[in-house]
C-alpha cells in the first residue's frame, strides 16, 4: 500500500453559467462529441485528397495483453490494449516500429475519499512516442494549456521538438524504451535485460542526454523491464544521480517501477488513463471523460495519449472546455508535487 495524497480542497464556486455546464457537462460532452465526430469525418476527407503531407500513423501489431488487470473499481472501464504506436512521416517510412501493451490498470493509489462538490480537481497529461513525426510533434505541441510531452530519445525529430515544447514552457520528459514481453521492436535506446549493469545505465544516460530540457522520465512500453526489481533499481539510481522523476506508464500489472522508485526516494506518480488505444472519436472521448471522473473522485487522474491525428483532433476541443469542469491542467512536476503534498499548483 502507499500513501494516500492529500485532497485538494480550492472551495472555489464556478460563475453561475459555468456552473450550469458543469451541472450539464453530459450533454454538453454529446454534443462536442457530435461535434468532433463530424469535424472528423471532415478532416479525413480532406487528408485523403492531400496524401503525403501528413499519412495517420501506422498500426501495427498488438502487445498480447500479459497479466490479469487488478481489480476494476466500478467506473473503471476495461482497457487492456495496446499503449503505442508510433506515427511515421512520409520522410522518415522506415521508421522502426514500436508497439506495446497496456494490460493493466494502474493499481489503486489515490485516496478514494470523493472530494467536495465545487472543489478544483487537477489532471495532467503526456503525450507520448514524440520524436518520429515532426508535424504531429508540432501539433500536439501547440495543444493548448500545461501538456507535457514524452520524448522518443534518438529519433529523427526529437531533440527539435523537446526544444520547441521548452521554449514554449511546455514540460519535456525522456519517453524511455523498455522491454516488453511481445518483443515488439524499441527502437533506438532500448533499455532490456540483455544489458548488464554498465551497458544498461551507459544507454539511460545516452537516452536521458538526448533530451534537452527533460524534467523526469515515462516508460516506452516496458511489459516486461518495469517488473524486474533490479533493473528498475538501476533506473532509479540514475533518476536520482540527475535530479528525475518517474511516471509509471503502467504496462503491466506486475510492474515493480513504482515501488522502486518510491523507495529510493525519486518523486512519482502512476498514468491512471491511456486516451486513445482505440482511435475513434467516440473511444477518445470515453476514456477521456474517464480520465476527468478519476480526477473528480480522487482530486488528481494522469493520462496519457498519443500524437495520433484522431487524439489531436480530439483535445484541440477538449481541452479549452476543461475549466467549464472545474478541472485544471497542469504540467506532470506540478502533479507529483501535489500528489506528495507539498505543494498546490
Ligand atoms: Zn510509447
Amino acid at each position: 500500500m502507499t500513501p494516500r495524497r492529500p485532497v485538494p480542497r480550492a472551495a472555489r464556486k464556478p460563475p453561475l453559467l459555468l456552473a450550469a455546464f458543469t451541472r450539464n457537462y453530459r450533454l454538453f460532452g454529446i454534443l462536442l462529441t457530435g461535434v468532433v465526430g463530424v469535424l472528423v469525418l471532415a478532416a479525413q476527407n480532406s487528408s485523403e485528397s492531400q496524401p503525403a503531407v501528413s499519412p495517420p500513423p501506422t498500426r501495427f501489431s498488438m502487445e498480447q495483453p500479459v497479466a490479469a488487470a487488478t481489480a476494476t473499481p466500478p467506473l473503471t472501464m476495461p482497457t487492456a490494449a495496446p499503449e503505442a504506436t508510433t506515427p511515421t512521416t512520409s520522410t522518415t517510412p522506415s521508421a522502426e516500429a514500436i508497439a506495446s501493451a497496456a494490460a493493466a490498470q494502474p493499481a489503486e493509489e489515490s485516496p478514494i475519499t470523493p472530494t467536495p462538490s465545487g472543489s478544483k480537481h487537477y489532471i495532467a497529461l503526456i503525450i507520448d512516442d514524440i520524436g518520429y513525426s515532426g508535424p504531429l510533434g508540432e501539433r500536439a505541441i501547440a495543444l493548448p494549456g500545461a501538456v507535457t510531452y514524452a520524448v522518443l530519445p534518438h529519433t529523427p525529430f526529437g531533440t527539435e521538438l523537446a526544444e520547441l515544447a521548452h521554449s514554449h514552457s511546455k514540460e519535456v520528459m525522456l519517453h524511455a524504451p523498455m522491454s516488453n514481453l511481445a518483443h515488439q521492436p524499441l527502437g533506438p535506446g532500448a533499455l532490456t535485460d540483455a544489458l548488464n549493469q554498465e551497458d544498461f545505465i551507459a544507454t539511460l544516460k545516452g537516452n536521458i542526454d538526448a533530451v534537452p530540457h527533460l524534467q523526469g522520465i515515462n516508460n516506452h512500453m516496458g511489459s516486461e523491464l518495469t517488473g524486474m526489481q533490479t533493473q528498475m533499481q538501476w533506473v532509479m539510481e540514475v533518476l536520482k544521480e540527475r535530479g528525475l522523476y518517474f511516471v509509471d506508464s503502467f504496462t503491466t500489472a506486475q510492474s515493480v517501477a513504482g515501488d522502486a522508485a518510491r523507495q529510493q526516494a525519486i518523486p512519482t506518480t502512476t498514468r491512471n488513463v491511456f486516451l486513445d488505444n482505440e482511435t475513434t472519436a467516440e473511444d477518445i472521448d470515453r476514456e477521456f471523460q474517464r480520465l476527468l471522473q478519476t480526477a473528480r473522485e480522487k482530486g488528481s487522474a494522469v493520462g496519457i495519449g498519443h500524437p495520433y491525428e484522431e487524439t489531436l483532433d480530439y483535445l484541440e476541443k477538449a481541452l479549452p472546455a476543461l475549466a467549464q469542469e472545474n478541472i485544471e491542467l497542469i504540467s506532470v512536476s506540478a502533479m507529483i508535487r501535489l500528489q506528495q503534498g507539498e505543494a498546490a499548483p
